[in-house]
């Protein structure tokens, strides 16, 4: 993720990701108690573009609130220095990960200090390019009633972890969670469509991540006149589903072939998801329309 050269954004300065360090007595590294982003940028013909970065930080500063971390930025001035942070690291198409992470304090009361840092690196398709090949994880999300499921919180992601773990331990390229109720939510780090008789199917928000590609997608399946439905579904109606596929900034648009024992029959060049796939590509290498320092 970073060689000698590699610039960090920290705290307001760019500094040298090799001589930044980080203290041992933090409730990040502790508890999981912080927040952090997943973005993209994009090459485009008029110059580097960060895909819907105000909608990231945006909900950075949300994550941050819920769960009472102090949040001293503005989204601006963070979507300013993750361009010249791009620049000094002279990465077009990139993967930013800000985290905002907690002082020294081992109580466990809301921290009096916190840092916020952003790395940026070069990350090709975060699931690869192939079809997934997905199982339903033993694992559910965790329930909102226990913590903010729809904060992107540090300590949120050990279930991810422990779903992805079990998954590739089975074999299987990825996981896919149900809720604590037993309907679809999501994967462990994207969300998910399918596709039934030329309508899509999406878990409604409240049992997982509000995810940005989500919202793209069901922008792009607006403009291109395709019928969405969000709801809570059943592992039995993705069962007889026809397509299917996962959405997420890492990870992007990305088809699944089968969960479990089941085979999604739809050639995946013929689905919606394909459709929306190609869409979501050229979306974001669309050109800015305005200057993102306006
Ligand atoms: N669900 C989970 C659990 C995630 O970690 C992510 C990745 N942030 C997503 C969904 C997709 O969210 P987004 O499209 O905002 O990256």
């Amino acid at each position: 993720y970073f060689n000698n050269e590699t610039v960090l954004y920290l705290d307001g300065k760019f500094v040298k990701a090799s001589e930044s360090s980080t203290d041992l007595y933090g409730q990040t590294l502790h508890y999981g108690y912080g927040a952090f982003e997943g973005i993209r940028s994009y090459e485009t013909e008029h110059g580097t573009k960060v895909f819907k970065a105000e909608e990231h930080y945006e909900r950075l500063k949300k994550s941050c609130e819920l769960v009472k971390i102090p949040f001293n930025y503005t989204v601006q001035e963070l979507v300013e220095a993750t361009y010249e942070l791009l620049e000094k690291n002279n990465l077009k198409n990139a993967y930013i990960r800000p985290l905002v992470y907690c002082a020294p304090n081992m109580s466990l009361t809301k921290p009096t200090s916190v840092s916020l840092m952003i790395a940026v690196w070069d990350w090709g398709a975060y699931l690869g390019e192939k079809l997934l090949r997905l199982t339903v994880s033993s694992y559910c999300r965790p329930h909102p009633k226990s913590i903010h499921i729809e904060a992107k919180i540090c300590g949120h992601y050990v279930n991810s972890i422990l779903a992805t773990t079990e998954a590739k331990e089975k074999g299987f390229d990825e996981a896919l969670l149900l809720d604590s109720d037993g309907f679809l939510a999501e994967g462990p780090g994207a969300n998910l469509f399918f596709e039934k008789d030329g309508k899509l199917f999406t878990p409604q928000l409240g049992n997982i991540l509000p995810g940005i590609t989500r919202s793209t997608v069901l922008e792009l399946a607006d403009e291109l006149d395709l019928e969405v439905e969000q709801g809570k579904f059943t592992k039995e109606d993705m069962f007889q589903a026809d397509s299917a596929f996962y959405c997420g900034t890492a990870a992007e648009v990305v088809g699944i072939a089968s969960v479990d024992d089941y085979q999604f029959p739809t050639n995946w060049n013929d689905s919606l998801g394909k459709k929306l796939q190609n869409a979501y590509s050229l979306l974001v290498r669309e050109p800015l329309k305005q200057n993102p320092f306006n």
